[in-house]
C-alpha cells in the first residue's frame, strides 16, 4: 500500500513534553505508524518542559502571523522512538513557562493566541521544511484549529478527542483579532464563545475518539459536553479507536525501575515489589494484606471524591493504599493528612514517573473510580504488571476490563458502589488465590501494543484522503 505522508499537531509527546495520557499517544502511535512505512512527522511548541531534550536548531526563523503581529519562531528538530522526527516551535513569550497550560496561580489567560500560534505555526511549518502531507492528525483543542485553518486544496484532516471536557473556551471579544474569514468566525462560535473543539469537530474530514464506548457517550446529553448535537450530526464521520500502550517501555520483565522483575509465568518479583513498595512508603511490610494503588490526575473527572468516600466506608477492612497524584487543593490535603494519621495509607503528591512504574507492579489491586474516561491508560498499565484493576464501568475502562476476568467493575458513581467492589476484590485476592492469579496471568498476556491501533489509524487516514478528494 502507498506509503503516506502524515503530520501530527499536539501540544504533548512523550518522552518530550507529557501532563497525561495525550502524551502517551503521541509519543506512540507515530512509531508505530513509521513501522508500517509511513512518513510521520510530530510538530510541538517547544514548551519549557521540552528544552532539555536534545534538538538541533533548523535555519529560520520561522513567521507565524498571530494577532496584530508576526511571531518570529525558531524552529528545532529533534526525535523519538523509531527516529520520527518532531519539530518544536520555539516562542519563548508564550510557550518558556513553569506549566503547560497554568501554573499555581490557574490557567494561562493566553492560550488562545498560544494554540492559535501552535496551529498557524504548523501549517507554516509545512511550506518552511517543503513538507506536502497527505493527511494531518490534530489532538485535542490545542490543535482544532488546524482543520479550520487548512486552506480548500489542503490535506485531508483528522481530529482526534483525547477528553471532551476540555475544549478551548475563551470570550468572544477575541474574535476580531484572531484574523479569520467570515466562515472560520461561524466555525469558531459557539453560543457566544470561541470554542477551538466545536471549530475543529465542525470542520476535520474525520473525526476519532480513544474507545468505541466513549464514542457513542459524547453523542449523549449526558456525555456530550454541550457538544453531543454537533457530534449526532457528525455521527457517520466519529470513530472510537482503542488507545495501545507501549509495551517495551510498561513491560515488567524488563522495567528499569522496578527492584525486581517478573513475567506470568514466575509472579515472585512482583511479591519482591510489593514488598519494597510497601518499605518505600513506610507502610507495614506484609504480605498478606492487599495493597491498593490510585495514580492519577487529582481532577474532579477521576471520582477522586469518590475514591475519599470509600475510604471512609473501608475502614474496618484490612487493606492498605498507596497513592500517587496532584492537582486538586481539597483532595492533596486529605491524602497528606491520611498519610500522617494513619498507618495503612500512604500518598505521595506531585509527578514521579519512577514511582508510577513501582505503584503500578508493587500493588495487588488498582483503583480507578472515575466519573468519564475517554480511555484510560492506567488500567492498561496496571493490567500489563498483574495489578488488578477496580474500575467504573464508563468509557474506555468498561471497553477494557471485563468483569471478574480482567479486573472488577462497578456501576453507581458512589463511594459505597467503590468500597463494596474493592470489598469483593480484596476477598478475592485472600480468599480465591487461584482465580485471582488467573486473572493477573490473563491481563498480563493481554497484547495491548500500538501495532494493532496503528492499523486501524492508517485505515482512518485512507478514508479520510478519499473523503477529502471527494472519492467517498
Ligand atoms: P488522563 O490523561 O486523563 O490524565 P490517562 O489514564 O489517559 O488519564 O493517563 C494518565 C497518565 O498519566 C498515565 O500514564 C499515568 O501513569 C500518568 N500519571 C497520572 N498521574 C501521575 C503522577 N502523579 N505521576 C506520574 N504519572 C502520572
Amino acid at each position: 500500500m502507498a506509503r503516506l505522508k502524515i503530520l501530527f499537531v499536539a501540544s504533548e509527546c512523550v518522552p518530550i513534553v507529557k501532563t497525561g495520557g495525550l502524551g502517551d499517544v503521541v509519543g506512540a502511535l507515530p512509531p508505530a505508524l513509521r513501522a508500517r512505512g509511513h512518513d510521520v512527522r510530530i510538530v510541538l511548541p517547544r514548551h519549557r518542559q521540552a528544552k532539555s531534550y536534545p534538538a538541533e536548531v533548523l535555519p529560520g526563523p520561522l513567521g507565524v502571523p498571530v494577532g496584530a503581529g508576526t511571531c518570529w519562531t525558531g524552529v528545532y528538530r529533534a526525535e523519538i522512538a523509531g527516529g520520527v522526527p518532531v519539530y518544536l516551535l520555539e516562542h519563548d513569550a508564550l510557550f518558556d513557562r513553569e506549566g503547560v497550560y497554568g501554573d499555581a496561580s490557574g490557567e494561562f489567560g493566553d492560550s488562545l493566541w498560544r494554540f492559535l500560534f501552535l496551529s498557524r505555526g504548523a501549517l507554516e511549518l509545512c511550506r518552511h521544511i517543503d513538507f506536502a502531507p497527505d493527511v494531518i492528525h490534530v489532538h485535542d483543542w490545542q490543535a482544532a484549529l488546524v482543520p479550520v485553518l487548512n486552506p480548500p486544496g489542503g490535506p485531508a484532516t483528522v481530529l482526534s478527542v483525547h477528553n471532551l471536557g476540555y475544549q478551548g473556551i475563551f470570550g468572544v471579544g477575541e474574535l476580531p483579532r484572531m484574523r479569520l474569514s467570515p466562515e472560520q468566525e461561524r466555525d469558531v462560535e459557539y453560543f457566544g464563545n470561541v470554542n477551538l473543539l466545536k471549530a475543529g469537530l465542525t470542520r476535520a474530514t474525520l473525526l476519532s475518539t480513544v474507545s468505541p464506548r466513549y464514542a457513542r457517550e459524547i453523542q449523549s446529553a449526558d456525555g456530550g459536553a454541550g457538544l453531543d448535537g454537533l457530534l449526532r450530526q457528525r455521527r457517520r464521520d466519529l470513530v472510537g479507536i482503542l488507545n495501545g500502550i507501549d509495551e517495551a517501555r510498561w513491560n515488567p520483565a524488563t522495567d528499569l525501575h522496578l527492584p525486581a522483575t517478573y513475567d506470568p509465568d514466575d509472579l515472585a518479583g512482583k511479591a519482591r515489589c510489593k514488598a519494597a513498595l510497601q518499605e518505600e512508603l513506610g507502610l507495614p511490610v506484609r504480605p498478606d494484606v492487599p495493597l491498593v494503588g490510585l495514580v492519577s490526575r487529582l481532577a474532579e473527572q477521576k471520582g477522586i471524591d469518590i475514591f475519599v468516600d470509600a475510604l471512609g466506608y473501608l475502614a474496618g477492612l484490612d487493606l492498605q493504599f498507596a497513592v500517587l497524584g496532584s492537582g486538586l487543593a481539597w483532595a492533596e490535603q486529605v491524602f497528606d493528612r491520611l498519610s500522617a494519621t494513619t498507618s495503612h495509607f500512604r500518598a505521595r503528591i506531585g509527578i514521579d514517573d519512577a514511582l508510577s512504574h513501582r505503584i503500578y507492579a508493587g500493588a495487588d489491586l488498582f483503583a480507578v473510580p472515575s466519573r468519564y474516561e475517554p480511555c484510560g491508560l492506567t488500567q492498561l498499565y496496571s493490567q500489563r504488571y498483574g495489578t488488578v484493576p477496580v474500575v467504573r464501568g464508563v468509557g474506555g475502562l468498561d471497553d477494557t476490563v471485563d468483569h471478574e476476568v480482567s479486573g472488577f467493575k462497578f456501576q453507581e458513581l458512589s463511594g459505597r458502589a467503590l468500597a463494596l467492589s474493592l470489598a469483593w476484590a480484596a476477598d478475592c485476592y485472600r480468599h480465591r488465590p487461584e482465580h485471582f492469579q488467573q486473572m493477573q496471568r490473563f491481563s498480563m498476556r493481554k497484547r495491548m501494543g500500538w501495532n494493532r491501533v496503528a492499523a486501524q489509524y492508517d485505515a482512518l487516514y485512507r478514508l479520510a484522503i478519499a473523503r477529502r478528494r471527494g472519492r467517498l
